[in-house]
Order: C-alpha cells, then sequence, then structure tokens
C-alpha cells in the first residue's frame, strides 16, 4: 500500500495522468476538427488528426513552461493559465454541445446542466492539472539542487579532509625537529641540534656525573 500511495504522490505519476488527459483532449480535438473543418473526406481524417496533434502537443509544451510566460518581474503568469482554462472550456463545450438536448425523453433543461457541469469540470481539471504539474516539477528541480549540492559539500569535505591530513603529517613533522633541538632536561630551546648538544654539557639539570661523561 505504501509503494502505491507513493507513487501516486510522485511526479512520474503526475506526468503519467497529465499524459492520459491529453490523450483525451486529442480525441476531444480531433472529433471537433473533424465535425467542424470544411474539407472533403478524403484529407480530413488526415488533417483533424495532425491538427489534434499540434494542439495537444502546443498544450503540453505551455503545462511545461507555464512559468516562461511572465512578461516582467513581478508578472505572476496567470494570464496564460487564465486563457489555456478559456481554450478547454470552449473545446470541451463544442465538443459537448452545450446548447442541445440530450437523450430522448430526458428533460432538456437535465442535459444541458449535465453537459454545462461536465465542460466545467472537464476545464477544471485540466488547470489543476497543469498547476500540479508545474509544481511537482519545481519540487523536483529543488530536490535535484538541494541533492547537486550536496554531493558538491560532500567531495569538498572529502578534499578538506586530505588537506587536514597533510597539515597534520606537516605540524607533527615541525613537532618532531623542535623537539630534537630543545633541552630533554631543562625543555630550553636551542636554535639547533648542534647547540643542544654543547647546552648539555653546562645545562644545570644535568647532573655532574653524566655532565663528566659529556
Ligand atoms: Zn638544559
Amino acid at each position: 500500500m505504501t509503494r502505491i500511495s507513493n507513487y501516486l504522490t510522485s511526479f512520474d505519476a503526475v506526468v503519467m495522468g497529465l499524459l492520459i488527459f491529453l490523450s483525451y483532449r486529442f480525441f476531444e480535438v480531433q472529433s471537433l476538427f473533424e465535425r467542424y473543418l470544411p474539407l472533403s473526406d478524403s484529407i480530413l481524417q488526415i488533417a483533424s488528426h495532425l491538427i489534434a496533434f499540434v494542439v495537444v502537443f502546443t498544450l503540453l509544451i505551455f503545462s511545461a513552461n507555464l512559468d516562461r510566460f511572465k512578461v516582467h518581474q513581478h508578472d505572476s503568469g496567470s494570464w496564460i493559465k487564465v486563457a489555456l482554462f478559456v481554450f478547454t472550456i470552449t473545446v470541451n463545450f463544442f465538443f459537448w454541445r452545450c446548447w442541445e438536448g440530450g437523450v430522448e425523453n430526458e428533460p432538456y433543461q437535465l442535459s444541458i446542466f449535465f453537459k454545462i457541469t461536465i465542460t466545467l469540470f472537464l476545464g477544471i481539471f485540466d488547470y489543476g492539472f497543469n498547476h500540479i504539474f508545474i509544481s511537482a516539477w519545481k519540487e523536483k528541480q529543488s530536490l535535484s539542487k538541494l541533492s547537486f549540492s550536496l554531493s558538491q559539500l560532500k567531495e569538498k569535505e572529502s578534499e578538506l579532509q586530505v588537506r587536514v591530513s597533510k597539515l597534520s603529517a606537516s605540524v607533527s613533522e615541525l613537532i618532531a625537529k623542535h623537539d630534537k633541538k630543545r633541552c630533554p632536561r631543562c625543555h630550553a630551546d636551542l636554535p639547533s641540534i648542534h647547540a643542544r648538544n654543547a647546552h648539555l654539557r653546562t645545562c644545570h639539570e644535568t647532573p655532574k656525573i653524566l655532565n663528566n661523561e659529556l
């Protein structure tokens, strides 16, 4: 169940839903152009399919790039959403023939009410899909940017660790060199190993017997 709920809230599910919805839109637009194009039967099918493909592909590209329709910085870009909404409502209106009655013996008003409701809701679904698609896409982009930054940080961390270990090695080397110049008895710092050896003979901490040996 968790896998199903994870899939339903994933970006892949949004894309899949959008594509399924666009296949319905394709059928709808193709039927309309087949109905209204003033062409002979020989090319009507090809022309209506071609136009439906162009319209649906354009809708898909527009949906995926809604943010690019901002004319200036403070523009919310919602005008293109409204334009798409009006377009889908118009297509639905003509596809469902909202001015015509339904099946025989069905009250005219009831049939009109149903068709107008369907027209509006399919338009809202379209608007909703675009909104979800853009939100999910932005979320996905933010996650990939974060993961890229994280991998860059990890890379820098390992570089820094290498530098720190090199610095530690240099510091230990320096300490070892410095220790060699220090008197082991009175801990006085001498300028060279030679000076330290000379100092050991006169160091006030050296016992006299040892001094004679040196
Ligand atoms: Zn000393």
